[in-house]
């Protein structure tokens, strides 16, 4: 086993020039390691107070990731090491002061906070890849690397890269957890290799801990991304890596992905999420109204999971529609309602609501452009039209407020929350305009015809 500051060192490696290693941290080596104090050694004070004014960031960090939070760090040198000016010899080992505590780390802005293990409900379909999801965010890099999930749309794939994210930055806060898109891989690469960044491009993705990729099938047909992500999954495989990756289905399955790949991706396990059955359907309906404080009546319930066969997205698309309609009108959801609202999507399954559609309905309504809605410009015919159109995504699709703010040209997600407030304190208050606002989530509905 390699030492903590063996492990240490290799990571410094990655993050500093090969001459700077060499120089000053090549001679370095552990005295001693214990539950709470790493202890170094360099050759004399010179290297000490080099060390200590140039790389304590780097060192703190480093320590802190591989030694966990309580670990500090202290450098000392041999007793009697010259001075670099020739001056008298030093008197004895000096230890320097821990790096300060890093600042509490923030959940990344990418993880929807409601995605988690707590949150997945667990049925036939979903059982095995739900069970392979907590054994990697429990013991990452271990038996079921990669970690590959497959199947259809809108059945958990998404949600579970996410839990897994959320349990491995639980079980070490400041493990380099990676989620990305394939698709915001490939922008990712492409921008590098623009700009002419592929060697960072490469060193960020070889530092990581864990690396999830969703989506993994748009990769296909992309040669130059999937030479990189080949060497990028080797890289990180072979370092212990855990690597977790979505698809809509098989790697063989999938034309255009290079057989290099295919033949990696079922190293590890292969699991499927499948079409929930009755029961599940249920208790996803009812877990998401509990989260809401929504009563829905059990013969609703079963209404809505009899009639929606394809995926759990709609599921919750329709309850997300009850869930308005109630909030809106101040009643309760019978099951002679739920039939009249829910008649166009049940017919038409794959009609969910986007937020580029309410965009577009509230744009047009209000004579403003989809760009102003986005637009930082807080003039009151703007900031009501796009009150008006936060507060609609945040109650017509599932997107979270972190996503609702970035689709509105990077606003904070506390502009959401204060929006969403704003008006519904209107809706509540005048019922004019709660009349309006029904009226456009009416016309967005017959946009996603
Ligand atoms: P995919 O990535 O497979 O297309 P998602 O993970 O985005 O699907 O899931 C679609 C929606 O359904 C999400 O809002 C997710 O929270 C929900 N969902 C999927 N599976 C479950 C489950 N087992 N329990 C609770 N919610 C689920
Ligand atoms: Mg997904």
């Amino acid at each position: 086993m390699n030492s903590l500051w063996d492990r240490c060192l290799e990571r410094i490696k990655d993050e500093i020039s090969p001459q700077a290693y060499e120089r000053w941290f090549s001679t370095s080596r552990q005295t001693s390691s214990t539950d709470s104090t790493l202890t170094v050694q360099v050759p004399d004070r010179f290297f000490a107070e080099t060390i200590r004014n140039r790389y304590w960031g780097i060192l703190g960090d480093v320590v802190r990731l591989e030694g966990g939070e309580g670990v500090s760090l202290q450098i000392e040198f041999p007793e009697g090491s010259a001075h670099r000016n020739g001056a008298a010899p030093d008197p004895g080992h000096v230890l320097l002061p821990t790096p300060p505590p890093a600042p509490a780390p923030r959940k990344p802005d990418f993880l929807n906070p409601k995605y988690t293990f707590d949150t997945f409900v667990i049925g036939a379909s979903n059982q095995l890849a739900h069970a392979c999801s907590l054994q990697v965010a429990g013991e990452p890099g271990s038996r079921l690397n990669p970690l590959f999930i497959y199947g259809g749309v809108g059945l958990g794939k998404t949600h579970l890269l996410h839990a897994i994210s959320h349990g491995l930055l639980e079980r070490r806060p400041n493990a380099r957890v990676y989620y990305t898109s394939a698709e915001n891989f490939i922008n990712e690469l492409i921008g590098s290799l623009q700009r002419n960044h592929m060697p960072e491009f490469r060193s960020k993705f070889r530092k990581i801990d864990a690396l999830l990729v969703d989506d993994i099938q748009f990769i296909a047909g992309k040669e130059r991304t999937q030479e990189e992500f080949f060497f990028t999954f080797n890289a990180l495989y072979e370092a212990g890596k855990q690597i977790i990756i979505t698809s809509d289905r098989v790697p063989k399955d999938t034309p255009g992905l290079e057989e290099r790949l295919r033949a990696r991706f079922v190293w590890g396990m292969m699991v499927d999420v499948g079409t929930p059955d009755f029961e599940t359907k249920v208790a996803i309906l009812q877990k998401k109204s509990a989260e809401q404080n929504f009563n829905l009546p059990t013969e609703v319930a079963h209404f809505v999971a009899d009639k929606v066969r394809s995926n759990i997205r709609e599921l919750e698309g329709c309850l997300i529609k009850l869930i308005f309609h109630a909030s809106l009108h101040g009643t309760d959801i019978d099951l002679p309602i739920a039939e009249e609202l829910l008649k166009q999507i049940i017919r038409e399954p794959s009609r969910v609501t986007t937020i580029e559609n309410i965009q577009r309905v509230v744009s047009e309504h209000y004579q403003v452009r989809v760009s102003d809605l986005k637009s930082k410009n807080r003039s009151q015919a703007f900031t009501l039209p796009r009150q008006v159109a936060m507060f609609l995504s945040r109650n017509l699709t599932p997107a979270s407020t972190t996503e609702i703010g970035r689709r509105f040209g990077g606003k904070d997600h506390s502009t959401v929350i204060h929006s969403t407030r704003k008006i519904q304190d209107l809706v509540d208050k005048d019922s004019a305009f709660s009349a309006t606002v029904q009226r456009l989530s009416e016309r967005v509905d017959l946009l996603q015809q």
